[in-house]
């Protein structure tokens, strides 16, 4: 069913957006900005075609990063038939899509990966991963929190925002990757530089990643801390560990050093981000003999940096006190993530007032936890936040969402539609540059 046989579109295979032919709206139903927003009716997690139906299709398909086995045709089609239209961004092995409907900006769009982690030994779990099972009130399946419970939401949401609301201003979009668990190097950052050339980066994105901590709404990310990561190999030279004078023991060098890169303060953090993290993952040293001291160690690391340091800086300063402790190293670097943050706007009001109708509660904001793909958004100049399930289950085994957080969560992803776009000061960021899109919408 994948269609990543396709070779990917080039720029002017997004310039359908532009047509209004197959926008589906309906003449003589008008939806006024600032009109009033009534209340959003509660839907039934268990209805037919809604909610739980859904996120079970999609979590009975098993894609594996970087397959997506169905889920985004699954998706375009449904959407289809609300007026969507559907761009293949497929690059290489990974499938990327891009729904959108209307022309009109402020251009909104949830972002969601279709891909899951690989889910262990079968025989580990309760249940099957790809056999979606309810019990204790909770949604059962690989992918299930992290994040096809996610695309049910957003899809569901985006269905019943058209149905009440089908001439709002502004336009909405999905984009959609099978590359966020692995490399995503073909997924996310690929399609988002695709929708940039072709003028479409959007002004709000919401990423569906699992953001809350303890209850639902809890959390909402607004940044995410860069991350660069480090192989050194320490040299020294192999000997009979009775007469270490003739040799040079490689761990003896290293662990002094290692203790120092422990031991530094890298930098302070700053009011939204924790102070940068260096964490070793990997010390490997030692040939298996009892009797050989080692003539190499080699060492992994990994930074977690906030936005008040720098790739180079940090670099520098690891070597300094490498040389400091007169190593013979060689030492690669590998950088897979810049940091972002996103400052408060108008999706992030929507998002909290939505948190606040749907859950009761505040939510706090958080820059914690690994990468996510709103980093290849956030640069491109789109207000990015993260707001999704409980992350307790997520990559473990019997990976579970609640059912009522599943409802909870459609309910709370259209209030930020209706909040962002029906808002009384939305649209507000249309201006810039995307004058053409405008008077075309
Ligand atoms: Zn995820």
């Amino acid at each position: 069913m994948r269609s990543a046989s396709r070779p990917c579109l080039p720029k002017k295979a997004l310039s359908g957006y532009r047509s209004r032919a197959d926008d589906a709206r309906r003449p003589g139903r008008r939806e006024r900005p600032g009109g009033k927003v009534s209340g959003t009716p509660p839907a039934r997690v268990n209805a037919p075609g809604g909610v739980l139906e859904l996120a079970m299709e999609l979590l009975r398909r098993p894609s594996i990063t970087p397959r997506d086995a169905g889920c985004q045709e699954l998706l375009a089609q449904r959407l289809a038939r609300h007026g969507f239209q559907h761009r293949d961004l497929s690059h290489g092995e990974v499938c990327n899509s891009w729904l959108w409907r209307g022309t009109g900006r402020p251009l909104f769009a949830f972002l969601g990966h279709t891909d899951v982690v690989p889910p262990g030994p079968e025989e580990d779990w309760s249940t099957p991963p790809f056999a979606p099972t309810l019990r204790n009130d909770c949604l059962y399946g690989r992918g299930a929190a992290d994040m096809k419970g996610s695309i049910a939401a957003m899809t569901v949401a985006a269905e019943a925002f058209l149905a009440r609301h089908p001439e709002h201003p502004g336009s909405l979009g999905l984009l959609l990757t099978s590359d966020e668990e692995g490399p995503a190097l073909n997924g996310t950052k690929y399609a988002a530089g695709c929708l940039a050339e072709a003028g479409l980066v959007p002004d709000y994105c919401l990423v569906g990643e699992p953001s809350s901590e303890q209850v639902l709404g809890d959390t909402i990310k607004v940044g995410r801390r860069g991350s660069l990561q480090g192989r050194l190999q320490v040299l020294g030279r192999q000997g009979h560990i009775a007469y270490p004078e003739r040799a040079d023991n490689a761990l003896h060098r290293v662990l002094p050093a290692l203790a120092a890169l422990c031991a530094e303060r890298w930098d302070e953090g700053d009011e939204r981000f924790p102070p940068t993290s260096f964490q070793v993952s990997n010390l490997h040293a030692g040939v298996g003999a009892e009797n050989v001291v080692p003539g190499r160690a080699e060492i992994r690391f990994n930074f977690r940096y906030a936005p008040s340091s720098d790739t180079a800086g940090l670099q520098r300063r690891v070597n300094e006190i490498l040389a400091r402790h007169k190593l013979r190293y060689e030492l690669d670097w590998q950088h897979s993530a810049e940091p972002f943050h996103t400052r408060g706007g108008r999706l992030l009001e929507a998002a909290r007032a939505a948190v606040r109708e749907v859950t009761g509660r505040d939510c706090a904001l958080s820059t914690s936890g690994g990468t996510s793909d709103g980093r290849f958004l956030a640069p491109l100049g789109a207000e990015v936040l993260e707001c999704g399930p409980l992350n307790a289950s997520i990559h473990q085994v019997d990976e579970h969402l609640a059912l009522k957080d599943l409802e909870l969560l459609a309910r709370l992803y259209q209030r930020v539609l209706e909040n962002l776009l029906l808002g009384s000061s939305a649209p507000g960021r249309e201006a810039a540059g995307v004058a053409a899109m405008v008077s075309d919408g």
